[in-house]
């Protein structure tokens, strides 16, 4: 295959399943693309030659106005449990262009995210709005600098037409680059609509893709979903640790590969309270931080229903295969949560009563309404002198506890320091300033703002450059800050 000038370098193995999988697209056409952002260091990561990309050639392929070589559109279909009713989905407002080859040897979804309507869009109008586009741009970015498992923002471009919502707002393409876009919802429109050997095409499709070690094991698809477990129970565990609330677990937001996709409704926690929802939709709040690592087994449950015909000749002994593995998620979650909250505190080692000392930790903060992220800084630097909190008696109880349990182990203060440093992010995109710069891009077309703050987040453990701008939590406020879905 060959390279063409602006390094683009697809292949279109997905197109390859059988048709049922996808729907290919033809182009739509948008009145005036322009160039709003662009991830020039991603760019080179995948082999693509920034300037191009920025030339209107490149700028046409971004919004959807062209296709590079060898690209080949499709719309892929996906089932979901939303809100735990299955229903039928497929990217509505989505094209895959095919799957670029870095010069790593990676191999990457190219997806345009807003480029119209597909047959899955059913009443949508297959657009996005530039404010939620650079947000996902935002809040992605902010997730990879973070060290957590996501898909990626290459460019946001506006398409110079309308998107009609509550008020008319300025239309914007994402390209998203992911590891893949197989969702458990993949998996669930095959046992729904397909046969066994179009679950089988999925399953082998996607083993290959992600897990090709599994190729030489006995039972390949029950590997299939132990890897996946694996990687949901670590990816879940991350995100609890830094205070991300995804907002929107349903099986179609699931990604196979264990990165964090689909950033809708997604928030940060600013004061820590496990109960916190953001979602203005979410009004059970079946998507609260404290549930998200058992909806994440929930939504693993819906996957291994669809394995059950692959694992096994006898569907009783599948069964119960698919049951056993389910039933290590809690205990992988565990170890990873813990694992990164001994971190978070600068212990290296392991004891029994480290859980107490963590919940005992976890409960001051809930009590005194504490921000999560700047408390561990504040352990971090020792900086735990005036608050409520810290000036409680049971906060300095257990702060001897802590050092004591510190002083226990192997490690000097320095070392302890030092880990702490690589766990505790100073910065993360809190709410208010995410607000505050997607104003000042979409209402005063004034990107600098957002230009900063996305630099600011490229470096979330620099203990160097403690900008207090962006550590400051907002101010206590009577509204509950929302965010939306579908926007
Ligand atoms: P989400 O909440 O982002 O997971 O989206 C759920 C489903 O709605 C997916 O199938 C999306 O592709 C589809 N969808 C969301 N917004 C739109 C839109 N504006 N037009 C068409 N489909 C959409
Ligand atoms: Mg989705």
């Amino acid at each position: 295959m060959e390279k063409n000038d602006s390094g683009w370098n697809l292949e279109n193995s997905y197109a390859k399943l059988p048709g049922l999988f996808y729907t290919p697209l033809k182009l739509e056409t948008v009145s005036d693309p322009k160039l709003v952002i662009l991830n020039q260091l991603l760019a080179e990561n995948l082999g693509l030659d920034a300037e191009a990309l920025r030339s209107q050639a490149g700028i046409d392929i971004l919004a959807g106005q062209a296709l590079p070589a060898n690209a080949k559109p499709i719309a892929q279909a996906y089932a979901g449990h939303q809100f735990g009713y299955f229903t039928m989905l497929g990217d509505g407002r989505a094209m895959l262009i095919g799957e670029q080859l870095t010069p790593a040897g990676e191999r990457f979804d190219i997806q345009l995210k807003g480029s119209g309507k597909t047959p899955y869009s059913r009443s949508g109008d297959g657009k996005a709005a530039l404010g939620p586009m650079l947000r996902e741009y935002l809040i992605s970015e902010a997730m990879h600098y973070l060290g957590i498992p996501t898909s990626r923002s290459l460019a946001v471009v506006t398409t110079g037409d309308p998107v009609y919502r509550e008020k008319i707002l300025p239309g914007a393409v994402l390209t998203r680059v992911a590891a893949s876009h197989i969702r458990v919802g993949t998996f669930e429109y095959a046992a729904q609509w397909g046969t066994t050997a179009d679950v089988k095409a999925l399953a082998d499709y996607t083993i290959n893709r992600h897990f090709p070690g599994l190729l030489s094991e006995p039972n390949p698809y029950l590997g299939l979903l132990d890897a996946v477990i694996k990687a949901q129970a670590a990816l879940i565990a991350k995100w609890q640790l830094v205070g991300f609330i995804h907002g929107v677990m349903n099986t179609d937001n699931v990604a196979i590969s264990g990165e964090t996709i689909d950033y809708g409704p997604c928030a940060f926690m600013d004061h820590y309270d496990p109960t916190t929802v953001f979602s203005s939709i979410d009004l059970q709040g079946r998507y609260a931080y404290r549930n998200q690592p058992n909806i994440g087994l929930w939504n693993l449950a819906r996957l291994a229903e669809t394995l059950i015909p692959l694992v096994d000749d006898n569907q009783q002994q599948a069964l119960k295969l698919v049951e056993d593995s389910l039933r290590n998620f809690p205990s992988l979650y565990q170890a990873d949560w813990l694992q990164g909250m001994r971190l978070k505190l600068g212990i290296a080692d392991q004891e029994p009563e480290d859980e107490r000392l963590i919940a005992d930790l976890l409960g001051l903060m809930k009590q005194y309404q504490a921000d999560y992220t700047n408390t561990f800084v504040d352990l971090t630097l020792d900086r735990t002198q005036s608050s409520e909190l810290y000036e409680s008696d049971a906060f300095k109880d257990w702060l001897d506890r802590w050092q004591a349990r510190r002083e226990r182990q192997e490690q000097t203060d320095h070392d302890s320091k030092q880990l702490m440093k690589q766990a505790n992010p100073v910065v993360i995109p809190r709410n208010h300033q995410v607000e505050k710069v997607l104003q000042a891009a979409t209402d005063q077309d004034d990107l600098k703002p957002l230009q900063q703050l996305v630099a600011v987040l490229q470096a979330p453990y620099d203990y160097n450059a403690l900008n207090q701008e962006f550590m400051t939590p907002p101010e206590p406020s009577n509204s509950p800050y929302k965010t939306y879905c579908g926007t």
